[in-house]
C-alpha cells in the first residue's frame, strides 16, 4: 500500500514518486535531498556539491511551503505526516544530525523506534506523545 509523506505544515505531497523530496539547509547552503520512505533505510541522494559533514545538524524544510519541520517534541529531530488508505494518519520522526540513525514512526499512543541511535531519543518522543 503506498504510503505518503505530508510537510505538517502545508499537507503537500512531498513523495509523489518513491523517495521524498525535502530542502535541507546546512549553516547558509541550501540543498534537495531525496529520502528512502522505508524507516531505517538512511541512505539518500544528494548533490555532491552540497558537502556535509557527519554529526552536524541540519535543518529539513518542505521545498513546497519552505517551512522547517523541526519537530515539536525534540528539537533534535525533523518530522513529517505518514498517511496510507484505510488508516489514520500516523507521524514520523527523524534526527537532525547528519550520520544518525534515529526514526520514529508515531501511531496514536504506539511509538516505533529504527535505526541504532533511535534509544537516544526513545524516551523522550515517548513521554511527548503520552505513551
Ligand atoms: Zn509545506
Amino acid at each position: 500500500m503506498k504510503k505518503r509523506f505530508h510537510c505538517p505544515n502545508c499537507k503537500t505531497v512531498l513523495n509523489p514518486n518513491v523517495k521524498i523530496v525535502l530542502t535541507v539547509k546546512h549553516g547558509k547552503k541550501l540543498g534537495m535531498i531525496l529520502m528512502s520512505p522505508q524507516p531505517g533505510n538512511y541512505r539518500c541522494l544528494k548533490d555532491d556539491n552540497f558537502v556535509y559533514e557527519e554529526g552536524k545538524m541540519v535543518t529539513f524544510m518542505c521545498p513546497a511551503c519552505n517551512e522547517s519541520i523541526t519537530s515539536k517534541s525534540n528539537n533534535r529531530l525533523a518530522h513529517l505526516i505518514m498517511s496510507r488508505e484505510g488508516h489514520r494518519d500516523s507521524t514520523v520522526e527523524f534526527s537532525r544530525i547528519i550520520g544518525e540513525h534515529a526514526t520514529f514512526i508515531i501511531d496514536g499512543k504506539d511509538v516505533t523506534g529504527y535505526g541504532e541511535d533511535s534509544d537516544n531519543y526513545e524516551a523522550n518522543v515517548r513521554n511527548f506523545f503520552g505513551s
